[in-house]
């Protein structure tokens, strides 16, 4: 527009979208190895959703039984249902015990077992000696691991001089015409100004896409936009029909209770009392995959041996455990139930519903970080400039299925490797790249976009039944016709989108435009994902289909890509090799 100011620019060796625990670890490599870092957020970065993980980290320290990398290996192999790509999943087991040890002399402090070692506790799919007893292999923090990650990674940052810009909103990728990535345009929230900043390297580590659900343990702010932001520069997104239920989402409010409940020894029973997970996994019982845990929930409530006044939920047992034990060992688990349910969970059982819980598709890369698509004319390629890590990023290491506790594991061993990555591209790249005014152009009209409003329904009417076409056609269970119908569903919402309206008594805030552009990028994501769902047919780790319900490794052991521009869902091999070890072949998956 005209008379507008000249749009405000910044330049940086790296831009990091993204304050939770991928972007914090990533920046704090390179700050402290005097790079310039901007790190953007659009909330305060210890508010990110890291900081809400409860139960803890995965790492063999072998401190309380045996353990070795190897068996964490198999057993994500296996969580993954051989979807996960086995020279990643290598990389990020053997890595754990050095990045807990990091955070340790960081200043995690984690809890301790009566010989002052780190303590460890029981998670689901976890094993000794590849499929044997109960491992014990997730460092925790009492019920808070990721508060104290998140807090102190902050402060080492700050110690670092990380140069944070706070609760700024980004829009868009930039690129040159060779489709390199030249930093993002972002908006201040607290302004409604637009900024360009400008970088040689861009790490989006913009967390997940929990908001797609209606019910979900996520926070207000996982609407995945890193993910659309790559879709909209051309980027596919990766195995997007692969979204995990937590088996213990408080019943009809979605807080979680985390699995370190069943790891101390909590289970689940149905209307008659019964431990029904010893009929679905006689041998892991409670701690069988999510996914397991997840559809026997289901099954249970759908043939009518749910509680509550419409038998919509099964009850999760701590309170024959030590009092002690929740109190030390569960005290944020403690303090939901108590605010949310009026219950000590102490003295009486809690509510629980399998609810929406974490993305495992995202942003295809590999495991240095570098973010890889198909070209134009070839075979894919790392994109110039560009990396990714952390829940926005699919590796893959979770492949259809994350095991609880790998996730912190995995924004730190990749937030570290995608910045060392970075690092090297720095050394090699040392100059800005002309900027390219047509791509700060396209991205300013998407800021322009959200200056008006239309005359249409409200963004919150909008997204309330995104989330519920979401929740009731791409659920737990999946047939063809339900999510037909939620194709055409989304498709409608997203012509509607185009007249939605953000007016709040004839005026915009900004916090409104935010909301809009969050709501325009979970349609895009649930477009991926449904569309995604729809095609594979097989069910394999999260991805169940009622109308194919066996794992179909000859036609479908690849990953699924989806791009934007042409709607289209295409595929790419599985990485089956290791990178010392042998690998690990597909094998039927029993808990
Ligand atoms: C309740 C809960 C409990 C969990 N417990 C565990 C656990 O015990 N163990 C485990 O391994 N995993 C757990 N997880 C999963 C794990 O916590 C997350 O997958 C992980 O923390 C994600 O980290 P991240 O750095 O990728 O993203 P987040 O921590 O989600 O951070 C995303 C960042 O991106 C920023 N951002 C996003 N979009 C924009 C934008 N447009 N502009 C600017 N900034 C933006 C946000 O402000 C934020 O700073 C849990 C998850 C939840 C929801």
């Amino acid at each position: 527009m005209a008379d507008n100011p000249p749009l405000e620019r910044r330049r940086f060796d790296t831009l990091i979208l993204g304050a939770g625990g991928a972007g914090l670890r990533a920046a704090l490599q390179l700050s402290d190895s005097k790079r310039r870092v901007a790190v953007v957020s659009k909330v305060f970065p210890t508010r990110s959703h890291t900081v809400a993980a409860q139960g803890g980290v995965n790492a063999a320290l072998a401190n309380v039984v045996p353990d070795n990398w190897h068996w964490h290996m198999y057993d994500t192999i296996k969580g993954s249902d051989y979807l996960g790509d086995q020279d990643a999943i290598e990389y990020m087991c053997r890595s754990a015990s050095e990045l807990v040890y990091e955070l340790e002399h960081f200043g995690v402090p984690f809890s301790r077992l009566a010989n002052g070692r780190i303590y460890q506790r029981a998670f689901g799919g976890q094993s000794q000696n590849f499929g044997g007893e109960q491992a014990l292999r997730t460092c925790a923090a009492a019920d808070r691991t990721g508060h104290a990650i998140l807090h102190t990674l902050y402060q080492q940052n700050i110690r670092a001089k990380t140069h944070f810009f706070d609760e700024y909103f980004a829009i868009d990728l930039i690129r040159d015409e060779e489709g390199a990535i030249q930093g993002a345009l972002v908006m201040d929230i607290e302004s409604g100004q637009p900024l360009l900043i400008e970088a040689k390297t861009t790490l989006l580590a913009t967390g997940g896409c929990g908001q797609l659900f209606r019910t979900n343990t996520n926070a207000h702010i996982n609407t995945g936009d890193g993910m659309a932001m790559a879709l909209r520069a051309g980027i596919p997104l990766q195995d997007m029909e692969f979204f995990q239920f937590h088996p213990t989402g408080v019943a009809g409010k979605g807080m979680l209770i985390t699995e370190g409940a069943r790891g101390e020894g909590g289970y689940l029973i149905n209307k008659d009392g019964e431990r029904f997970m010893e009929r679905y996994a006689p041998h892991a019982k409670d701690l069988a995959s999510r996914d397991v845990v997840s559809r026997a929930i289901a099954v249970e409530i759908r043939e009518g041996r749910g509680l509550g006044e419409n038998a919509d939920h099964v009850l999760l047992k701590v309170d024959h455990l030590d009092a002690e034990v929740v109190k030390k060992r569960l005290p944020g688990i403690r303090d939901i139930c108590r605010t949310f349910l009026h219950i000590d969970p102490v003295n009486e059982p809690i509510p629980v519903f399998p609810t929406a819980h974490y993305v495992m598709g995202g942003i295809p890369t590999n495991r240095h970080g570098e973010v890889v698509a198909p070209q134009r004319h070839g075979p894919e390629e790392a994109v110039q400039g560009l990396y990714a890590a952390g829940e926005c990023a699919c590796v893959s290491v979770h492949g259809g299925n994350r095991l609880g506790g790998n996730s912190l594991l995995d924004i730190l061993v990749f937030g570290r490797a995608a910045a060392n990555r970075m690092a090297t591209y720095l050394q090699e790249n040392p100059y800005h790249r002309a900027l390219n005014e047509a791509s700060v152009e396209q991205a300013m009209s998407q800021y322009q976009r959200w200056q008006q409003s239309g005359e249409g329904e409200t963004v919150d009417h909008l997204r309330a039944e995104l989330r519920q076409v979401m929740e009731s056609h791409c659920g737990v269970f999946r047939t063809e016709d339900v999510m037909q119908q939620g194709v055409q569903q989304l498709q409608a919402i997203r012509t509607r989108m185009a007249d939605v309206s953000l007016q709040d008594n004839s005026r915009i805030f900004n916090t409104a435009r935010v909301e809009a552009m969050e709501l325009q990028n979970l349609v895009d994501i649930s477009m991926a994902t449904m569309k995604s769902a729809l095609l594979r047919k097989e069910s394999r780790g999260a991805h169940s289909r009622m109308d194919y319900p066996e794992r179909d490794d000859i036609q479908w052991l690849k990953h699924s890509l989806y791009s934007l521009q042409t709607d289209q869902v295409d595929y790419k091999p599985v990485r089956m090799k290791p990178l010392s070890v042998d690998s690990f072949p597909p094998k039927p998956r029993v808990y």
